[in-house]
């Protein structure tokens, strides 16, 4: 028995879900079909370090201090390998790397960004006691940086979690970049209308447009188009690592959880990317809903509409597999059948190489087919009739009444937490007195 997570940068909900039902994604839709799936999924944060420790540890953003500090969190990988499994982990991101804390509880862990950051000489020697693997990665390295581009590619990262893998019982959690801007699709995915060169003029403009969105306006079609061209890569990928787990005879035995960290903004609310660099930090739903779907041949496939979040997913692992850990501020997916409130957080500014600053927490809330943001505005909406948030209800009470009922859910784990831990320590202390 076997878990493998799969996390798609930047995979927003709707043009997934658009390009699924224009049979666009044949590989994605295939797992899908096959799949408990949840379409309407909303991540815990708004940009890659925000998301990531919910997906991890099932906390919340600030939970244990800002997100960029795992210290006091438990990875689900750590469960995992403290219960007998392999745990190997390939993020491909520099901002989920092993500087980061990410590396914690994986046997395994490659981060080929690592190989351009000052990490390098650590991981080169991590990588020599593995020889294969350190072939792989320099050789990858060679082929996507003289090919310009500026990622891993999904289909090396199989490659890699493939030769890392055990024949069972592994925990394997892997990061594709392909969807991430800048969009350089291969050529074979390059929209008919857009040339190789274009696309590396347009590409070249998206730097200045996290801090001037204005400039891409007149462009926005075709990043778009560019944009889809690269979750058609991704579709590929995943395909063939589902060919390839099927080939040597671990699909079976594999549970898959498929989502991604956030999504991407083209200007809905005046920003591009998925915000922070220059702007304020935004909640919108272009940002924050994304696929997830849980493949396991004891779920029966099912699609759900309820209201979920991605904090939920190691809490619904960790009772998939019987591991044995309690804390966790998700709930079990597959029990979930009602709308769960959503709480997602992040720094007012994504300084992503900074520290973040508790004091700079803002987030958004959804409860009751309401949605409040609290930056860069707050602004509250009805997502059940506004799921594009264009017009705010004006109502003073109503924002205030739902910035209480966030503060209580928030507040709620806190307590949660407390509990745990002194349930942990009265528990050991009944282990010494035991002596
Ligand atoms: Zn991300």
């Amino acid at each position: 028995m076997n878990a493998l997570v799969v996390t798609i940068d930047s995979l927003r909900f709707d043009v997934f879900d658009r390009l699924i039902a224009s049979d666009e994604l044949p590989n994605f839709k295939k797992f899908l079909r096959k799949s408990l799936v949840f379409s309407n999924a909303y991540s815990n944060g708004p940009y890659t370090m925000a998301s990531f420790p919910s997906i991890l540890t099932g906390t919340h953003p600030f939970s244990s201090g800002p997100y960029d500090s795992l210290e006091r969190r438990v990875m689900i990988s750590e469960i995992f390998r403290s219960s007998g499994y392999t745990t190997i982990g390939i993020p491909n991101n520099p901002l989920i790397s092993s500087e980061r804390g990410y590396d914690r509880g994986f046997d395994v862990f490659i981060n080929p960004w690592d190989l351009m950051s000052p990490a390098k000489n650590k991981l080169r020697n991590i990588l020599k006691k593995i020889p294969p693997l350190f072939s792989i990665v320099k050789k990858i390295n060679k082929l996507f940086f003289s090919k310009g581009l500026p990622y891993t590619p999904s289909e090396v990262i199989n490659e890699l979690l493939l030769r890392s893998l055990p024949d069972e019982k592994f925990f394997a959690w892997i990061h594709y970049m392909d969807v991430h801007h800048p969009y350089y699709p291969p050529k074979d995915y390059l929209p008919k209308n857009i040339s190789s060169g274009e696309a590396k003029k347009i590409n070249s403009l998206v730097e200045k447009g996290f801090k001037t969105p204005e400039i891409l306006r007149d462009k926005l079609k075709k990043l778009k188009v560019l944009y889809e061209a690269e979750v058609k890569h991704a579709d590929e990928g995943f395909g063939k690592l589902l060919d390839a787990l099927s080939e040597r005879g671990s699909l079976k035995d594999t549970c898959i959880i498929l989502t991604s960290d956030h999504g991407e903004e083209f200007l809905e609310h005046g920003a591009f990317g998925h915000t922070g660099i220059g702007n304020r930090t935004h909640f919108y739903n272009e940002l924050l809903r994304v696929p997830l779907a849980i493949f396991w041949k004891r779920i029966e496939p099912e699609n759900r509409k309820n209201v979920v979040d991605l904090v939920c997913i190691p809490p619904t692992l960790s009772e998939i597999f019987g591991l044995n850990f309690s804390f966790f501020e998700g709930e079990n997916l597959l029990r979930l059948k009602k709308d769960k409130p959503v709480l997602s957080e992040a720094s007012r500014i994504n300084g992503a190489f900074k520290s973040v600053d508790p004091r700079e927490r803002t987030f958004s809330f959804i409860d009751n087919g309401l949605k409040i943001v609290t930056s860069p505005r707050t602004e509250l909406f009805d997502i059940s009739k506004d799921p594009g948030e264009k017009s705010p209800i004006l109502d003073p009470d109503a924002v205030k009444e739902m910035i209480r009922r966030a503060e209580k859910y928030r507040e709620s784990f806190k307590n949660r937490r407390k509990e745990f831990i002194s349930d942990l320590v009265s528990e050991a202390l009944k282990k010494i007195e035991g002596y």
